[in-house]
């Protein structure tokens, strides 16, 4: 008996749906590759060898597809605005988005007609990553407080197994 009781204490591990799943989904997040402005150049630094964005899970992909993150990197005219918006549509969801740099948080210096005055106003932003540009640390932190949102997020909610009462 005691060798059961031992082997069930060796191998079985108590924890809730919930923290399995956001730990599943924020260690591997994968951001879609397309830049738009200068600060992009920043955001492309992050991903190479010298601060290895991979290190965190954080593994570019080229189709919105296969991807669950969208860095907002640059300023969005007008124009262009609602690509961005079709690429967000076209993720699978769950799906997050960080918005790198001062135009792309609020159009930063270009207060003009052609330029939106910040991303959040065609797509829910879940982290600002301040900067002109912010550096790829900047966004490495930006990575890391998602990371946070999605461990504090509850994986299940609007799920059928979300509306099972506990007795
Ligand atoms: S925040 Fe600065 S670096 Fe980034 S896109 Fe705007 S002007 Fe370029």
């Amino acid at each position: 008996m005691g060798g059961v009781n031992n082997a069930i204490r060796d191998s079985v591990l108590f924890t809730t749906a919930d923290s399995v799943i956001n730990w599943s989904r924020r260690s591997a997040l994968w951001p879609e590759t397309f830049g738009i402005a200068c600060c992009a150049i920043e955001m492309i630094a992050a991903g190479c060898a010298r601060y290895d964005l991979d290190r965190f899970g954080v593994v570019f992909r080229p189709s919105p597809r296969q991807s669950d993150v969208m860095i907002i990197a640059g300023t969005v005219t007008r124009k262009f605005a609602p690509v961005v918006r079709r690429l967000y549509d076209q993720m699978p969801e769950p799906r997050w988005v960080i918005a790198m740099g001062t135009c792309a948080i609020s159009g930063g210096v270009y207060n003009t007609y052609a330029v939106v005055q910040g991303a959040e106003t065609f797509v829910p932003v879940d982290v600002h990553v301040p900067g002109c540009p912010p550096r790829p640390e900047a966004l490495m932190h930006g990575f890391l407080l998602l990371q946070e949102k999605i461990k504090k997020s509850r994986a299940l909610a609007g799920t059928p197994l979300d509306r099972i009462a506990v007795p």
